[in-house]
């Protein structure tokens, strides 16, 4: 037994040793090895057949392997990851752009060396401190007295300005007033005399970073300027350095950002915020009971193995509306620049510096994102592809890939044109292409399957229109609008969903009763008082439409909006909803193929909505002919590409009574 027991005890001091050693070797800050060789120490006291060693031995070894001062030399070659977007994408082009935007001003800003001004009146001060910072790989300027300093400043901006309090002529205070006013972010540095420490306290007092007193030592110097430039390279870098791509899902946003992180040479990671309920997800739970673990974002830099990532947190705008806690307080903890270098994950318990991570969030629609963190946002759309972009991509990029993941190569099937076309239009309705590359996919593996049971037939196969039949079954999708028959009191509309733009028809129904409105099908709020300001402008005009006084007094109307799976809501159905009343109240059919979107007022006038883009391309999807938009949106709409627009006529309408014209069958 005691044999045992001393077997043990060595088995745990040699446990301890080793994990000792890697502690040494880990790279970890001081302050967390003080923490992990503490938390050494109390296992070492415990038994280890309890709890509590096994949970200390799990979370020095978690402490052990974190990535604390590994990471990824960075790649700043733009024209390669220019390459590298273009290899990986086609299109997006205003996409791309705005990305290696983002990535040139990274590149100048880590290339730029800081720039410190130091204004002093003795010459030997000037000299040292000169001869210390430029060591330092600082670019180093320096003034005889404080006029020749605010020259200096006029010709180029400076990061740290190191000035001397006393000086004949303009002193370092009004030096200090005058940057402050001047060059805000500017970190000035005060440095005095024992005798004025009063007046350094003044000088912090109106905004002076921080002050060095005289004799000064070389290593506070070099410190004090250190923290300022790391303090002032935050707040150049803080705001709108988190990107977030927008868009529909399967436009690129995922792929992208992969690109990303391979132009720069850094590991790629992402976490889905969707559904996410508990702070303690992105956080990490404490670490009172075994199994207890860290929260998302510390476990991806572990098994990422590098500190700087490009990690991408995926449908910010899904984020669990149960949330316990703010989410957004815990991403703001987490993306925000000045705080995220001591970022504490609740089982850690110690600070991990998150601030090397280049942090990319996707949503489909940011319009749900609260404010704090829009703000820290910069906003990258990314837009739904129009018919000819996806036969493109599909062709070059998605079909060649399946080939190749199938290993279908000794049987390469060419696809035809019309074939690629038919996959688009009748099996797949999004404003991306994730479904148009599940299809192929499902074509693919079809012709794997063959290839393997037909033990001859190494022929190329040809995927016609017909073979896409044949493979796919039955078509999902129907041409609603062209394929059905104008009608009284249904008008077609078009709204802006999470998956880009679809398609409604507004359905209005009269029948006896007494001036109730009754609306029906999952509308929104906003689409609920559309409805009400469309049928006030009609009751308010009954007589030029052409509608009977007492039309209102005896009957209810009714109007529905068939509603597909999607919750709608927003003011640009008003519109539809007008035109489907009017329909229906002068018995006129409207015509089924010209789409419209637009928000009405009381007076019948047409207000600019959001989307156009989408609401364009959806309509395509579903073969309208004809779209009508706000007049005041026919800016953005003139900035469209051809291939957005083409096969469908766009016309611009100020008021109701334009649309009435376009859409409504004229009095026989
Ligand atoms: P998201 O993240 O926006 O939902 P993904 O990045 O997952 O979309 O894209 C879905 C698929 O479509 C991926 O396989 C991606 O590579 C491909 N894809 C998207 N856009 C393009 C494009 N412009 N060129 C080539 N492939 C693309």
């Amino acid at each position: 037994m005691k044999f045992f027991k001393k077997q043990e005890e060595e088995q745990q001091s040699l446990l301890a040793e080793e994990l000792g050693r890697k502690i040494a070797a880990s790279g970890m800050p001081d302050h967390v090895r003080k923490v992990a060789l503490e938390e050494l120490e109390a296992i070492a006291r415990i038994s280890p057949s309890s709890a509590e060693y096994t949970i200390g031995i799990t979370y020095v070894d978690y402490l052990i392997t974190l990535p604390w001062d590994k990471k990824t030399e960075d790649n700043l070659d733009l024209c390669r990851a220019e390459r590298i977007l273009n290899e990986d994408h086609f299109g997006l082009m205003r996409t791309k752009e705005r990305i290696l935007e983002h990535l040139a001003v990274r590149v100048l800003r880590s290339k730029a060396r800081p720039r410190v001004l130091i204004v002093d009146d003795e010459e030997i001060a000037r000299k040292n401190l000169s001869h210390i910072l430029e060591k330092d790989d600082y670019e180093v300027v320096s003034a005889e007295e404080g006029g020749e300093a605010l020259t200096v400043m006029e010709k180029g901006e400076f990061d740290v300005v190191l000035t001397d309090l006393k000086m004949a002529g303009i002193d370092g205070m009004e030096v200090l007033e005058k940057t402050r006013m001047r060059w805000p972010d500017t970190k000035v540095i005060m440095m005095t005399g024992f005798a004025t420490v009063q007046s350094a306290i003044e000088a912090m007092k109106r905004g002076a970073f921080n002050y060095i007193a005289k004799p000064f030592k070389l290593d506070e110097v070099r410190s004090t300027v250190r923290t300022a430039l790391e303090k002032r390279a935050r707040i150049k870098g803080g705001s709108g350095s988190v990107l977030c791509f927008a868009g529909p899902p399967g436009t690129g946003k995922t792929s992208v950002g992969r690109s990303v992180a391979r132009a720069l040479g850094r590991a790629f990671v992402r976490i889905s915020l969707a559904g996410m309920k508990d702070e303690a997800e992105i956080r990490g739970h404490r670490r009172t009971y075994v199994g207890a673990m860290p929260g998302r974002i510390i476990e991806e830099i572990h098994r990422a193995e590098s500190a700087n990532p490009v990690m991408m947190l995926d449908e910010l705008d899904k984020i669990g509306h149960d949330f316990k806690g703010d989410p957004s307080s815990a991403l703001l903890e987490v993306l925000d620049t000045e705080q995220n270098a001591g970022f504490v994950d609740h089982y850690l318990g110690v600070p991990f510096d998150l601030s090397q991570v280049i942090f990319i969030l996707t949503a489909n629609v940011i319009d749900n994102i609260p404010g704090p963190l829009r703000d820290r946002m910069e906003v990258i759309e990314f837009p739904g592809y129009s018919l000819e972009e996806k036969a493109h991509i599909a062709a070059h990029f998605l079909i060649p890939r399946q080939i190749r993941e199938k290993g279908i190569s000794a049987r390469t099937p060419v696809f035809s044109p019309e074939a690629i076309e038919k996959i688009i239009q009748e099996y797949t309705r999004e404003a991306g292409i994730r479904n148009l590359e599940r299809k192929i996919a499902s074509i693919c593996r079809k012709i794997a399957k063959e290839t393997v049971g037909d033990a001859g037939g190494l022929s190329m196969v040809t995927i016609t229109p017909a073979v896409v039949g044949q493979y796919l079954g039955r078509r999902n999708y129907e041409f609603e609008v062209v394929e059905e028959k104008d009608r009284v009191g249904v008008a077609t509309g078009l709204v802006r969903t999470a998956e880009g733009g679809e398609i409604i028809f507004v359905e209005a129904a009269k029948m006896k009763g007494k001036k109730e409105m009754i609306l029906t099908g999952s509308l929104g709020d906003m689409m609920r008082e559309s409805a009400q300001a469309a049928l006030s402008y009609i009751r308010s005009n009954a007589a030029a439409l052409g509608i009977q006084d007492d039309f209102f007094e005896i009957h209810d109307i009714h109007v529905h909006v068939p509603s597909g799976a999607i919750q709608k809501d927003g003011p640009s159905a008003g519109i539809t909803m007008a035109m489907a009343l009017i329909s229906l109240l002068t018995n006129r059919p409207a015509r089924r193929d010209v789409a419209m979107t637009g928000e009405i007022t009381l007076t019948g006038r047409v207000l600019p909505v959001s989307g156009i883009r989408e609401k364009i391309l959806a309509a395509r999807r579903a073969g309208v002919r004809t779209v009508l938009l706000p007049a005041k949106n026919r800016a953005e709409a003139d900035e469209l590409p051809v291939t957005v627009t083409r096969d469908v006529a766009v016309k611009f309408i100020e008021s109701i009574g334009d649309a009435i014209e376009l859409v409504l069958a004229k009095t026989s």
